[in-house]
């Protein structure tokens, strides 16, 4: 991958596999990669179970992102999921849930099930508390239904379970190759004609190549758009639609939605073709 970037020290590396090397190892060294995954969580664990903690301090954009996910989401489910008829079902995952933000103002009004996938587990109780026992999910049969306290590197889907798979704010603390066989794995998840939402902060690609920020702290990485679509051909993942997010605050990375499907296989003929113009696909 030949992308440069810097750590939170201000340090540079000249590409991520020599960041890579020295934060897990040569060939994936086993005992760094735990640490990696157990500062991670260790570092959430520190964190208020509240909006504000979740956003890092900045409570304040949850409207703004919400709104930007549902304009997202909208046309994709129109797209992607119209010809399921009146009576469908539709289930979501959201990976990486925290205390349940995404599901809560988001994904239960559009899902009549939304499982919720995090590691952190006061977090994952607080968004038990709040979507099941205030009775969030009573409404128009629309629930959260599973809760899994497991990281994404370690998480198998139920095959054919998904409509979509949103994830939010977490791919981040994964390696590369924990990245691609997460969705290698997900996309076995994934009902005909499910898709991905992937939403992240991007890292900005100046002069010096900033392909990526690593943070020490929290043990996590923000890609470029470049690196993403690089990781998304690796895992064999089509790009159909890509959108930054608009109304965040100057000072935060830029942030950007990106739909992903598992090609065109999973679409009805019909539909690939009335939508031939729309799909990009990662050359
Ligand atoms: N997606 C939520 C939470 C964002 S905060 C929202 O938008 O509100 C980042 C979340 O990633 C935290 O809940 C943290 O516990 C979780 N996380 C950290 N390491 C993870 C891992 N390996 N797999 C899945 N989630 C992880």
């Amino acid at each position: 991958m030949e992308v440069g970037g810097v750590d939170s020290d201000g340090r540079e590396f000249t590409n991520a596999t020599e960041m890579w090397k020295e934060h897990i190892g040569e060939e994936g060294d086993s005992h760094k990669i735990i640490d990696w995954y157990r500062n991670g969580v260790s570092y959430w664990q520190e964190v208020d179970a509240s909006v504000d903690g979740v956003l890092g301090g900045y409570g304040d954009v949850n409207d703004a992102d919400i709104k930007g996910s549902e304009a997202f989401l909208n046309p994709l489910l129109a797209d992607f999921l119209l010809d399921r008829g009146k009576n469908r079902h539709l289930v979501a995952l959201d990976c990486g849930s925290g205390i349940g933000r995404v599901t809560k103002n988001l994904l239960v009004r559009y899902f009549n099930e939304v499982d919720l996938l995090e590691p952190v587990p006061h977090f994952l109780e607080a968004a038990r508390e709040s979507l099941v026992c205030e009775g969030v999910h009573a409404v128009d049969d629309h629930r959260a239904t599973n809760f899994y306290c497991v990281p994404l590197q370690e998480f198998t889907p139920e095959p054919g379970r998904y409509d979509v798979i949103w994830i939010q704010w977490c791919i981040g603390h994964l390696t590369d190759d924990d990245f691609v066989s997460f969705f290698k794995k997900a996309k076995a998840g994934l009902k005909p004609g499910g898709f991905f939402v992937l939403k992240e902060n991007i890292a900005r690609n100046g002069k010096g190549h900033l392909g990526f920020v690593l943070d020490k702290e929290d043990c996590s990485i923000t890609r470029s758009d470049l690196y993403y679509k690089e990781l998304f051909q690796r895992c064999g993942l089509h790009l159909y639609q890509a959108k930054d997010q608009k109304g965040f605050p100057k000072e935060l990375f830029p942030v950007k939605m990106y739909a992903l499907t598992t090609g065109v296989s999973n679409r009805s003929p019909s539909r690939y073709k009335l939508r031939a113009n729309r799909p990009g696909v990662i050359k």
